[in-house]
């Protein structure tokens, strides 16, 4: 057998032995279920990676709807796009709160859509939940974090539900199923490019 051969059947080995354990976790993973998934993070993918997941489930028939718990000045090209294909929105009324400086309109318009949030996650034709920045209203103290805990516990078993935002509470990280950390290497803003329609919104 030649050096090449050698390696080759060597290859061969342990390609078999990674199929043969991934195969084994796909046939050990037998649980279908509702999750709960968080995108956390100082870095730039967390909403979009909430609305790609919408548009995933969107694509394969499923009831989606999506909460914003803050809502920029800028449209959002998701809702142009989802809402045409049956999503409902709901954004809350107010501003980025550094803008609106008004604590008491926040708390307002935080426990407005968070009552219609309360709604979907008891509503069992509603497949998928996107949470965008519900991680704010919790450092905040807009919201109860056991009001928002006990919702999620008591959601129908399987809905999915899509938390986002940066700092998320242990507590929902605990509950969660699948929590991703988006980790800033850099970003364009830094070097004085100004948001993107697209990209950025
Ligand atoms: P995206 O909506 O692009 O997925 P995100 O949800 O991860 O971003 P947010 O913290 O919600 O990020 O911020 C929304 C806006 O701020 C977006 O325009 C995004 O490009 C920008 N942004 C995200 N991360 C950073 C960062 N590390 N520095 C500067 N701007 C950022
Ligand atoms: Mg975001």
């Amino acid at each position: 057998m030649t050096d090449s051969e050698h390696k080759s059947m060597q290859h061969k080995k342990r390609m078999q032995s990674v199929k043969e354990k991934v195969d084994q976790r796909i046939d050990d993973a037998q649980e279908e279920r509702g999750l709960i998934i968080v995108i956390t993070g100082n870095g730039k993918g967390k909403s979009t990676s909430g609305f790609g997941t919408v548009a995933r489930a969107v694509g394969h028939g499923l009831n989606a709807a999506v909460v914003q718990f803050i809502k920029g000045t800028w449209a959002c090209g998701e809702r142009n796009l989802l809402e045409n294909a049956g999503v409902s929105f709901a954004v809350m009324a107010t501003g980025f709160t550094w803008n609106t400086q008004d604590k008491e309109q926040d708390i307002d318009a935080a426990q407005k859509v968070w009552q219609h949030s309360k709604e979907l996650l008891k509503d069992d034709n509603i497949d998928v939940i996107l949470l965008d920045e519900l991680t704010y209203m919790l450092s905040f103290k807009y919201l109860d974090l056991d009001e928002v805990i006990d919702a999620l516990k008591n959601r129908p078993i399987n809905q999915h539900v899509i938390i986002t935002g940066r700092a998320c509470h242990r507590a929902i990280i605990e509950l969660a199923d699948t929590v991703s950390e988006v980790q800033s290497i850099k970003h364009a803003f830094d070097h004085g490019i100004k948001a993107q329609k697209g990209i950025d919104w």
